[in-house]
């Protein structure tokens, strides 16, 4: 099966009777499906939300999380164009801090040219989801970034 793109939303239909591969999410945090999407692990005591898995939360020191949808859209709070990376990451591209209805969500920015003539602070972005790539066995990774939206 060969890669390709996976748009935010889009459906994927099968037209053979191939078997069909399975997609795993890059990430723990990221939920595939018909709307993909993050979730944190949100304190229950004073609402801090992490996307790792935490004994206690860092903020009141409370054990009880609970799982929560993040927002998809949200706005570049800070962002940092790399210029430089390890062999075999094409550069440059935009790492950037998203704010999703108030939930601090650390990715790339996607679709967009890296330079700061098209990045800029309060940007509204949306969560994008993308192939990474398909193994022999037909299991598909998909990572996220966020797009101009
Ligand atoms: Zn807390």
């Amino acid at each position: 099966m060969a890669a390709s793109p996976i748009g935010f939303g889009t459906v994927r239909r099968v037209t053979d009777t191939q078997a069909v591969g399975a997609q795993v999410p890059l990430v723990d945090y990221l939920v595939l499906g018909d709307s993909p999407h993050l979730v944190a692990n949100q304190c229950t005591s004073c609402g801090a939300r992490f996307f790792d898995r935490r004994n206690a939360c860092a903020g009141c020191f409370g054990t009880s999380f609970e799982k929560v949808d993040v927002a998809t859209d949200g706005i570049v709070r800070a962002f940092t164009i790399v210029t430089f990376a390890a062999p075999g990451v094409a550069v440059p591209f935009v790492s950037a801090t998203i704010d999703c209805g108030g939930t601090s969500v650390r990715g790339n920015l996607v679709d967009v040219e890296a330079n700061p003539e098209h990045v800029t602070l309060g940007m509204p972005v949306t969560l994008k989801t993308y192939s990474m790539g398909t193994d022999d066995n037909g299991t598909e990774a998909i990572g996220f970034g966020f797009a101009p939206a």
